[in-house]
């Protein structure tokens, strides 16, 4: 009995740790980059969490310049609002916008694009099949 315990201790070590951390893998978005240079705020990783979040940059600025109360514009891999702001203050606009936009209510997987039906939008899940009702951006 000793024996298959040893063995089994044995195996398990030499299963690299990643394996048993990928079902609960976490969702990856870069920390924001915020810098404000005079009455203006430049998020300087723009593109790069628009990346990460599988959204059309165009959707994700409109939520975020209506969450912060301002107005925002694209520039190269950019985004510039009028107005000065913390990274903290936009790192949780982007929360939001995952966890109502990105986020499969059902699963908690990011594995989601939105869908339009009839005039309504949806959250369309490939990981579970979910398909929630979400409000327009
Ligand atoms: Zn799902």
């Amino acid at each position: 009995m000793d024996d298959y315990d040893n063995l089994l201790d044995r195996a398990r070590s030499q299963v690299p740790e990643d394996a048993f951390k990928r079902s609960g893998e976490r969702f990856r978005v870069p920390k924001v980059q915020l810098m404000v240079q005079g009455n203006r705020s430049i998020w300087q990783n723009f593109q790069d969490v628009i990346n990460a979040l599988n959204r059309p940059g165009k959707e994700v600025l409109k939520f975020v310049s209506g969450q912060l109360g301002t107005a925002g514009n694209v520039e190269g891999s950019n985004a510039l609002f009028n107005g000065k702001f913390t990274e903290q203050a936009l790192s949780e606009v982007i929360d939001k916008y995952i966890e109502s936009y990105v986020i499969c209510p059902v699963c908690t997987r990011p594995d989601t694009d939105i869908i339009k039906d009839s005039g309504a939008y949806y959250l369309r899940c490939s990981a579970c099949g979910a398909r929630t009702s979400i409000r327009p951006v």
